[in-house]
């Protein structure tokens, strides 16, 4: 992560994420066909898995939240059952690494053995919120399969997109068109109309923020099958879906972020090494953003929220300091609902409780400020004080830099 892109650019990824095996139960509960399959944790349960499922080839999936699990070895067709036995037990526990995990990789602890489909073509189906037209949109494409970031990069115009009016949900129609536009031949376009409604209502629902099929096949019998399927969450509206927050893995997911979730704290991690701790989401995306323009890199996105007590500004000093690659931190305070005197109060016992270990710089304005710069200041915290904004994000920048 460089230069110009802005830090919403980089939290954009942010959703809740499920596995393939869990997105496929909850899109074959709307009507979605997919292939039969069983989530395994053991290699035993996948050899069993594979002989309870028909016919004579099956394919063992690894879990992992990310995509691109086929280019990094984390999908295999197999023949036999020793075949199941070997792929199980080589990808169960492995690192796989993928396009989409970063160089460490994933490790993996679960499995989807599926029966093996008859593919004769593979198709992409996306569904997104389009901050542009504000509208929910259907993208599907003919040129499904592995390769789809590909497509969007060379051939944009094979990628083909429909407005969804909230109204009516996606119509008979435009789900016709759609299917007919990715070569979808006659005879299979109503079973296509129905499951790409299915995928419409499941997103609506389920309050999800991405639903992405790739790839949708069409079988040697002229079927569309969901082959992979990915879902993601809007996490403002989890509140809602008790039954979606039950299928939340921990595992795949940033301890740190775990972690600020049981304080009711937004904590974001990133890859730069300036930590942030901030009231307000705005804010904290301003006060990133000009990290940024200084030339620095936020370590993580955090909003401590209005209401913040000492402890609650503790648990996030601690949360920021765990992080390996934390060079320095920014403390970036406008104190209305939140008052400097309690967010001093809380730097000052966190840095006490876990030692201060890379230079503070802080940066107070608002209710309370003259106690609070009094608190931080006797507290005998080697603490760099900046002026306003852009002097505290140009001073934490060199010091991150160790100027
Ligand atoms: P990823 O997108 O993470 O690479 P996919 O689920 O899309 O994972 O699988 C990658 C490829 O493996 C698919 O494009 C398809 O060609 C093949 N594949 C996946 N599942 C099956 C299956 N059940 N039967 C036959 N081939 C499959
Ligand atoms: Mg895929």
């Amino acid at each position: 992560m460089t230069g110009a892109r802005n830090a919403r650019s980089e939290l954009k990824n942010f959703a809740v994420k499920i596995h393939e095996y869990q997105a496929k139960e909850l899109l074959r509960s709307y009507g979605v066909a997919t292939p039969a399959g069983h989530a395994c944790f053991t290699v035993e349960e996948a050899v069993a898995a594979a002989r309870k499922l028909a016919g004579k080839v099956w394919v063992v999936k690894a879990q992992i939240h990310a995509g691109g699990r086929g280019k990094g070895g984390g999908v295999k067709v197999a023949k036999s059952l020793d075949e199941v036995r070997d792929h199980a037990s080589r990808i169960l526990g492995m690192q796989l690494k993928t396009p989409q995990t970063g160089p460490e990789g994933q490790k993996v602890r679960r499995l989807l053995i599926e029966e093996g489909a008859d593919i004769r073509k593979e198709l992409y189906i996306g569904i997104v919120v389009d901050r542009g037209t504000q509208r929910v949109t259907l993208m599907a494409s003919s040129e499904g399969g592995m390769d789809i970031e590909e497509v969007a990069a060379k051939a944009p115009e094979k990628i083909h997109r429909t407005a969804i009016d909230p109204a009516t949900g996606l119509t008979d129609r435009e789900a016709e068109d759609m299917a007919i536009r990715i070569g979808i031949p006659e005879e299979t376009v109503p079973q296509a109309r129905e499951l790409l409604k299915a995928l419409c209502r499941a997103f609506e629902r389920t309050d999800a923020s991405l639903v992405e099929v790739n790839p949708l096949i069409l079988t040697g019998e002229g079927r569309v099958v969901a082959l992979d399927a990915k879902m993601n969450f809007d996490d403002s509206a989890l509140f809602r879906h008790p039954e979606i927050v039950a299928l939340r893995d921990l595992d795949e997911e940033n301890p740190a972020e775990v972690e600020a979730s049981r304080h009711d704290l937004s904590y974001i991690q990133l890859d730069g090494n300036i930590g942030c701790l901030v009231n307000g989401a705005g804010l904290a995306m301003a006060t990133m953003d000009i990290i940024k323009l200084y030339g620095g890199a936020p370590a993580n996105f955090l909003d401590v929220g209005g209401g913040a007590t000492t402890g609650k500004v503790t648990e996030a000093f601690k949360i920021m300091l765990r992080n390996p690659k934390l060079a320095a931190i920014l403390i970036n305070i406008f104190g209305g609902i939140m008052k400097c005197d309690i967010i001093a109060q809380g730097v000052v016992a966190a840095a006490r409780e876990v030692g201060l270990t890379v230079p503070l710089v802080v940066r107070l304005e608002g209710t309370n400020v003259e106690t609070g710069k009094r608190m931080l200041a006797e507290s005998g915290l080697p603490i760099i004080s900046g002026a306003n904004m852009a002097d505290a994000a140009q001073k934490v920048v060199a010091a991150a830099a160790g100027r």
